[in-house]
């Protein structure tokens, strides 16, 4: 399994990361700060740096483009929330992608997978993987876009992340606490009322729409999609 670097010195959000990419199954280094982050993500062994901007001793700006002088590694930056002036910056340094704090976990997850898999060259090999299914319910996780039965869905981002962590999850009961930190990611902790309220949305757009059951309440732990039966 791929081996990321997380170079964040706000030691809450890293130790967010951390547990996140460890779940997913990827070794997982940290650095917090930018001097130790860059010679950390010059070893050879890392696959992947998540790379903050503001940090202590060198920017993220300058310890990607130091980086970047010896090695190709992949390079997501995390950004302060609407700092374009950094995105800029970031990618003209050589960076592959960037994500705006606070940010969804799933929505970065993707894209961790996604620069991985370009970075590998092995896009075509791996297209069949991007699709995922239950009966006649098809995600295409790379465009984001779900289909029933050849009809394309219109659903929120928030909707699309919910199905796609409870179909990527299926037959695993997942706790309300579990889909809000996926899918909402670290600045929703607590208000689990959100996760039934998108359950409800998507059960009105699949689940009633065409006269299937496919999200499940767990009694005291939350939802689950299982294997289709019909
Ligand atoms: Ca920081």
């Amino acid at each position: 399994m791929a081996k990321i670097l997380i170079v964040e010195d706000e030691a809450k959000i890293a130790r967010f990361l951390e547990l996140e990419l460890k779940h997913e199954g990827y070794e997982v280094a940290h650095a917090s700060d930018g001097r130790t982050g860059l010679e950390m993500a010059l070893e050879k062994d890392v696959d992947l740096v998540l790379l903050d901007i503001m940090l202590p001793g060198l920017s993220g700006i300058e310890v990607c483009r130091r980086v970047r002088m010896e090695s190709q590694v992949p390079i997501i930056m995390l950004t302060a929330k609407d700092d374009v002036t950094d995105k800029v910056a970031g990618l003209d340094m050589g960076a592959d992608d960037y994500m705006t704090k606070p940010f969804a976990i799933e929505e970065l997850l993707a894209r961790i997978r996604v620069t991985l898999t370009r970075h590998s060259g092995k896009h075509q090999e791996e297209t069949s993987k991007e699709e995922l299914s239950y009966g006649q319910l098809v995600l295409n996780t790379a465009a984001h876009s779900v289909s029933y039965g050849g009809e394309v869905l219109t659903l929120t981002k928030k909707e699309y992340d919910l199905l796609e962590c409870l179909i990527r999850n299926k037959n695993i009961a997942m706790s309300r606490e579990q889909l809000l930190s996926k899918v909402w990611g670290y600045e929703y902790m607590g208000d689990t009322n959100v996760v039934d309220v998108y359950v409800r949305y998507l059960r009105q757009k699949i689940d009633d729409k065409y006269g299937i059951h496919m999200i499940e309440t767990i009694r005291g732990i939350g939802y689950m999609i299982k294997d289709e039966t019909n």
